[in-house]
């Protein structure tokens, strides 16, 4: 079977630890790799080998940086179809949806090949007679990424192209469900001229990521993943003096009123809820019905999730493929069950699901509830399926209420014809990422991502200005060139004259 290893110093390394992952084509059921799972030594060793590598590539010109990340950018567009089979056969999301994740990892990459203008400081002159202030941005160190299972490229590609492009060098460590995305993507960085050790990676588990949290050459964590373990991060890389972005996880909501486009409505919900099979962090998992839309919304959605096209991922008529593992479809299946015992109402139900030939699969199908309230679990918890609640409000104000009072506040949307709703919408609405009559608001790569409340922990959301700022540290300097007159010393709190 094939052993997925780490990859350090520019190659694949076997790890010290016989302690090995699983890794399933959740298409057919089948586990098709095992993946070393590393020591708290082996990412030691990783650290001390980007720790040297930081004290050259730091120094290298911003502009030779950027030329490595663009021929990268070129290297990901060849390779783009490879990289797209590889998260489909261990994610199991259908190929095009793969493929636009891909692309939504390359605009970062594309981003960064900006660095040189992105890195410019701030200037002053004369901030006193004869006094100039500058400022400057320098990396960190060796950063690392610890990532979720659900964006095997676009996530760890929201952090490393920053980071590295800024100077720091990088350790990812990708989920252990479908690593070998990242190990790719690092043979591409190492064949566009990434010089050794600038980026590594080490698979593992909680052993790993611990080790991460220890290791005091480390100067800065990103986490992306679910909220206990983002809320662990962010506790542990303060408590051992790391800078910490740590994401986690959301239930988002979309509010369509009753003036919307009905159709556009319903068709952004099918998407946002439905595809990548709900394993999304931007998914919408709740829609409110406002006011009397609430039986036609529920009819026309129940429709198209009835026809919903589930199948494997490389098949290209699917349009939802199947979940990741057997232990996460059994999580969802029984979500939907405790969904049935709150008494919401199971409009389509896709429990159950078997697909002819692919009898071993991780399937299930779209399933959908009417009448979900605020106080049943399956509203509350955040389910990371394809399962998609209806809430049923009067009002406006209290779509809001319901909204601002939910513990997470990563992404929301509204569809509505109405002007000062979208505008009211849009500036009270306690969530990081809105959309106005666009289901997935997911903010290109020249803005930042990144929810409120529990979505997210720390303060700077990914890439963008938010990641130039996380990954790097600001120094301001103030200087004045004496000509020929020395001053005296002086004691008391300078001032500027
Ligand atoms: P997860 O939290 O289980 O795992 C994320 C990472 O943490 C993995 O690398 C994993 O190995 C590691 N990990 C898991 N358990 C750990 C533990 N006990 N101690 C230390 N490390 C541990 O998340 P997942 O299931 O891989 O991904 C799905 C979650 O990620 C969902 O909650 C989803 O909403 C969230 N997510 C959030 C965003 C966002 O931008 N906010 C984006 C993508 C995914």
């Amino acid at each position: 079977m094939k052993l997925i290893e780490h990859f350090v110093n520019g190659k694949i390394i076997p790890g010290s630890s016989d302690k090995k992952g699983k890794v399933f084509n959740p298409a057919t059921g089948e586990q098709e790799s095992e993946v070393r799972l590393a020591s708290k030594s082996d990412l030691d060793s990783a650290v001390q080998v980007a720790k040297k590598a930081f004290e050259t590539w730091s120094l290298k010109p911003p502009l030779q940086r950027a030329r490595i990340i663009f021929k990268f950018k070129e290297l990901i567009e060849k390779n783009s179809d490879e990289l797209t089979k590889l998260i489909v056969s261990e994610h199991g999301k259908v190929f095009e949806d793969a493929r636009g994740s891909l692309t939504r990892g390359l605009e970062v990459v594309e981003f960064a090949c900006g660095i040189p203008h992105l890195l410019k400081g701030e200037f002053s002159e004369n901030v006193g007679t004869n006094v100039d202030s500058w400022s400057m941005r320098q990396p960190l160190g060796v950063v690392a990424g610890i990532t979720p299972f659900n964006f095997p490229a676009m996530v760890p590609m929201w952090m490393f192209p920053i980071a590295i492009a800024c100077g720091n060098t990088f350790i990812l460590k990708p989920s252990e469900k479908d690593p070998s995305c990242a190990i790719r993507l690092a043979e591409l960085l190492s064949e566009a001229g990434l010089p050794d050790g600038v980026f590594n990676v080490i698979n593992g588990d909680k052993e790993a990521v611990d080790a991460i949290l220890e290791n005091k050459d480390i100067k800065a964590v990103s986490f992306v993943g679910s909220t206990p373990i983002a809320k662990y991060i962010y506790e542990n890389s303060a408590k051992n003096e790391k800078r910490v972005q740590a994401l986690g996880g959301a239930k988002n909501h979309l509010v369509v009123m009753p003036d919307c486009d009905l159709d556009g409505a319903v068709n952004g919900l099918m998407g946002a809820a439905y595809g990548s099979a709900g394993e999304r962090c931007m998914a919408q998992s709740v829609a409110v019905a406002v006011g009397d839309i609430g039986d036609e919304l529920v009819s026309r959605l129940s429709k198209k999730a009835e026809a919903l096209k589930v199948g494997p991922g490389m098949d290209k008529t699917s349009e939802m493929g199947p979940l990741v593992t057997k232990e996460h479809l059994e999580k969802v299946t029984s979500y939907v069950d405790l969904g049935v015992e709150e008494g919401a109402k199971l409009v389509v139900d896709g429990r159950g699901l078997k697909l002819q030939g692919y009898e071993n699969g991780f399937y299930i199908g779209g399933c959908l509830f009417d009448h979900v309230n605020k106080d049943m679990r399956i509203y509350k918890e955040e389910i990371f399926g394809p399962v998609l609640s209806v809430v049923r409000v009067k009002t406006f104000e209290e779509a809001a209420k319901l909204i601002n009072d939910h513990e997470y506040g990563n992404g929301v949307s509204i569809y509505t014809r109405d002007g000062d709703a979208g505008r009211t919408f849009a500036s009270k609405i306690q969530v990081g990422m809105v959309g106005i009559n666009v289901p997935i608001p997911v903010p290109m790569a020249f803005h930042s991502f990144g929810g409120w409340k529990r979505s997210l922990f720390g303060d700077s959301g990914m890439h963008g200005m938010e990641g130039i700022k996380f990954y790097t540290k600001l120094k301001t300097i103030t200087s004045r060139w004496p000509s020929g007159v020395r001053s005296n010393a002086e004691f008391v709190m300078p001032t500027m004259k």
